[in-house]
């Protein structure tokens, strides 16, 4: 661990402190310097901008065209504003990642799941990864949870063990005698996490927020509070003490919640997507980044008079959490990580698993190697029986595309099964802790 690291992150939260208590018009001029001079380095140094926001470079925000992450990946090179950075490089690295190497010497990499085919990969310079550990400590103090050097947190995360998935990553830094930390994978059968839980006793749980609820089900999560985090930025909201929502990270981003269209939408209504202006970004500047989830900006302040707005918990995100009738009786719930640790190693562009009343449907698109439905169909049955859960008939279909929904989305999972008592949530980047 690098105590430099350490302390920074400690510097960072004092000036998050200062903050917290700012005006709404401080906080709204403090926005627009920034914004400013994201915009400033942004047009000086990456080539795509100049492009993008050609003619546009002194519009309003709202007029600005939407980033989507299909369109940031295909103009990576172009959009960093290093040009040592190579896409295929930082790949490369990738792959070969264990524990806290930086690419080049110097940027932190971090990439969104791989399980649509697509994932988006983030590079972050020194002060910004302070930013994004800073962001997670807020989100800790804020629920009530102090860090600080004397004060040592015991922690248990919850999440994919990918060294490249930004829980991990934050952990590689993070780790030391400050967060005392176990990791278990969310893919291992609930019954071993819940014992080794029992034996750590964490203070601080961090998990998938499908996790998180399949574990609170359990009655393992009275201290929960509620934090919203992404890949492309690290905690973007979290809850304070008095549960009324949220509070967006107002002074680390601009938040649009928009409708499909991209007009913003008023608060007390979902969006359809929220859009992210991360105003420290400076390696991989995200202007109007678009983000699938749908947020409800809460009309009232909180009582604790900060002038960060409030939203509602996060709906509509893509996978679903499905659940089984159990061999010992009662429900078990399975995390989309058991599916999509053996549906991601198929030489498949395209994978759905939907739960149906009696069978499980499973649809692959794009098939460019050998393998047998029956033998995908076993592992699945024999995931499924590790979990607990009595095994479904399952049935594999090669499709030519896999079905988009109204809202133009492809989930990965989805249950067909919408009765009474059944929860969903999603695993987009957001967790519970
Ligand atoms: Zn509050």
């Amino acid at each position: 661990m690098d105590m430099h690291i350490v302390l920074s992150v400690l510097a960072e939260m004092r000036r998050f402190r200062q903050r917290d208590h700012w005006t709404r018009q401080q906080l709204e001029s403090y926005q627009a310097d920034g914004l400013r001079s994201l915009r400033d380095y942004t047009y000086a140094h990456s080539p795509f901008y100049q492009q993008f926001h050609q003619g546009l470079t002194d519009a309003p925000l709202q007029e600005l065209p939407v980033l989507t992450k299909a369109t940031m990946m295909e103009h990576f090179d172009d959009l960093v504003t290093d040009r040592a950075i190579r896409l295929e490089e930082v790949k490369a690295h990738m792959r070969a990642l264990t524990g806290d190497e930086r690419f080049l010497g110097r940027y932190w990499v971090n990439a969104t799941s791989g399980s649509s085919g697509h994932p988006g990969i983030f590079l972050f310079n020194r002060a910004e990864w302070i930013t994004v550990l800073g962001s997670f400590a807020r989100a800790r103090e804020w629920g009530g949870v102090k860090l600080d050097l004397t004060h040592r947190v015991k922690t248990a995360t919850v999440a994919s063990t990918s060294a490249f998935h930004m829980s991990t990553r934050v952990n590689a830094t993070a780790h030391s005698w400050w967060m005392p930390e176990i990791r278990l994978a969310a893919s291992e059968p609930l019954e071993s996490i819940i014992q080794q839980l029992n034996a750590w006793q964490p203070e601080v749980l961090i998990a998938y927020a499908s996790m998180a609820r399949i574990l609170a089900d359990e009655q393992l999560a009275g201290r929960l509070f509620n934090q919203y985090a992404a890949t492309e930025c690290g905690s973007l909201a979290a809850e304070c003490e008095h549960h009324r929502g949220m509070h967006l990270m107002e002074d680390l981003m601009i938040f649009e919640v928009v409708d499909q269209d991209n007009r913003p939408v008023p608060p007390g209504v979902y969006g359809d997507k929220l859009l992210i202006t991360v105003l420290g970004s400076r390696t991989q500047p995200l202007i109007r980044y678009e983000l699938s989830d749908s947020v409800r900006l809460w009309p009232d302040p909180c009582p604790s008079g900060h002038s960060f707005r409030l939203v509602d918990d996060i709906q509509g995100r893509v996978e679903d959490v499905l659940s089984f009738p159990g061999v010992a009786g009662g429900v078990v719930n399975v995390h989309p990580l058991v599916f999509s640790r053996i549906m991601d190693t198929l030489p498949v562009s395209g994978w759905q698993v939907i739960q149906e009343a009696d069978s499980l449907h499973v649809l692959l698109s794009g098939v460019h190697g050998e393998f047998g439905d029956e033998m995908l169909a076993d592992s699945l049955q024999h995931a499924l029986r590790e979990q607990g859960a009595i095994v479904p008939r399952v049935e594999v279909q090669r499709v030519d595309s896999i079905p988009k929904t109204a809202a133009g989305k492809a989930p990965l999972i989805k249950s067909n099964l919408r009765q009474a008592g059944i929860q969903s949530s999603g695993t987009r980047d957001s967790r519970k802790v």
